[in-house]
C-alpha cells in the first residue's frame, strides 16, 4: 500500500535536526523539530499546519523565527507541541519582537501552543492581531494518549530524560482500506456511495459483528451484511506506516524502555547518534546516545528502517564511521 507521507531530514547529520514529513495528497505537512529549517523553501515551510518539539535547546528551535516570518500576515493555525516550560520559551521568542503594526493585518495567524506535562497538558492561544498577547490564562486539561489525533493520522509522545524533559515522537498513519471490486461484483452488489460509508465504519472500528447496510443501484436494493463478514470479503486491509522521531536523550533504562516501546515495530526510526561509543563518557556527561546505544535502541524496537541523526560535529568527516557503528548494533541486535 502506497503511504500517504515521505519523512525526510531537512539537513545533513550535522546539521541542527529537523524532520519534515510532507502529506502526498494534501498541501500539509508535519515538522519534527525546528532547528535549520533554511533549506526548506517557503512553498514546505506553509505546508506545515503541526509542530512537534523535542526540546528548546538552541539547535531544535531556532528554526521557530524563519517560520513565524513566512506565515506573517497570512491565515494560518499552527499547533504547536512542546515540553515542561515550553509555553514560556515561545513567550520569550514572541516578545523579542515589537508588534505594534500587526492589529492592521486583515489575515488571521493564530498559535496554539501545548506543553506536554506527565498526566495533563497546558494549551495557551496567541494572536497575531493581538499582538500575540494571549487574551486568557493557559488551559489545563488531561492528557491522554494520542497527544495528537486526526482522521488520517495520530502523534503519540513520551517524556524523555535529556537532563531536561524531551520529547520522543511517533506518527502513525491510519490502516489503509482498499475495496476488492471484483468481489464486490461477486456477491451481485455494485460499486457506490455505500463503499464511502463502509470504510467510515472501519475507520470508527464499529463492533466488527454490527449489521451494516448496503444500498446500491438505482433501484436502491438492500441488502444486509455482518460488518466484519463483509470486510474479510471484499476489503483488504493494511496497517498504516510508522514514523518515529527520538532526539538528545540520555542512555538510561528509563529512556530505553519508554523509547522502545513508544517506537516498536516503527517503519523509520529516526535518532540522534551524537557521539562514538568510545567517547561514550562524553556521551554520558552530555546527555546524548552514541551510535551503537542507538543502534542497540532501533534494534530491540525491531524497527524496519533507522537512520542515525545529530552528529557531534568533532566527527566532522567521520560520518560514515558513526553510521557503521550504529547500523552494525541495530543488526546485530535485530538478529540475536
Ligand atoms: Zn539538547
Ligand atoms: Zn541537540
Amino acid at each position: 500500500m502506497r503511504p500517504s507521507f515521505l519523512p525526510r531530514l531537512v539537513n545533513g547529520p550535522f546539521d541542527d535536526p529537523s524532520l519534515f514529513i510532507p502529506f502526498f495528497y494534501e498541501k500539509r505537512a508535519v515538522i519534527f523539530d525546528l532547528g535549520d529549517i533554511f533549506s526548506l523553501s517557503a512553498r514546505d515551510l506553509l505546508k506545515i499546519r503541526h509542530i512537534f518539539i523535542t526540546h528548546t535547546h538552541m539547535d531544535h528551535f531556532i528554526g521557530f523565527d524563519r517560520l513565524l516570518r513566512l506565515v506573517l500576515g497570512r491565515d494560518q493555525d499552527l499547533q504547536i507541541y512542546g515540553p515542561e516550560n515550553f509555553i514560556k520559551n515561545v513567550e520569550g521568542k514572541l516578545a523579542g519582537y515589537s508588534w505594534n503594526l500587526v492589529k492592521n493585518f486583515t489575515n488571521q495567524l493564530t498559535l496554539h501552543v501545548t506543553e506536554v506535562h506527565d498526566n495533563y497538558l497546558l494549551t495557551k492561544d496567541y494572536i497575531c492581531q493581538n499582538g500575540f498577547i494571549p487574551a486568557s490564562k493557559a488551559v489545563k486539561h488531561p492528557f491522554k494518549e494520542p497527544l495528537h489525533n486526526e482522521r488520517s493520522f495520530s502523534v503519540f509522545t513520551r517524556i524523555l530524560d535529556h537532563s531536561i524533559p524531551c520529547l520522543g515522537f511517533t506518527l502513525k498513519e491510519r490502516f489503509h482500506v482498499n475495496i476488492m471490486k471484483d468481489a464486490v461484483a461477486g456477491l451481485g452488489l455494485e460499486i457506490g456511495p455505500w463503499l464511502t460509508e463502509f470504510k467510515q465504519a472501519l475507520f470508527n472500528h464499529q463492533n466488527p459483528d454490527s449489521e451494516f447496510e448496503v444500498k446500491y443501484g438505482e433501484e436502491q436494493h438492500k441488502k444486509t451484511y455482518v460488518l466484519g463478514d463483509l470486510a474479510k470479503q471484499i476489503a483488504l486491509i493494511s496497517p498504516g506506516q510508522k514514523v518515529s522521531y527520538i532526539a538528545d536523550v540520555v542512555y538510561s533504562e528509563s529512556n530505553m524502555e519508554k523509547i522502545v516501546e513508544l517506537v516498536k515495530d516503527s517503519d523509520h526510526l529516526f535518532i540522534e547518534a551524537s557521539f562514538l561509543e568510545k567517547d561514550k563518557d562524553i556521551a554520558e556527561k552530555k546527555c546524548h546516545l552514541t551510535a551503537r546505544q542507538a543502534g542497540l535502541i532501533a534494534g530491540m524496537a525491531k524497527v524496519k528502517q533507522m537512520t542515525p541523526f545529530h552528529f557531534s560535529p568533532r566527527y566532522q568527516g567521520q560520518g560514515h564511521i558513526l553510521e557503521k557503528e550504529a547500523m552494525d548494533a541495530y543488526y546485530d541486535t535485530l538478529n540475536q
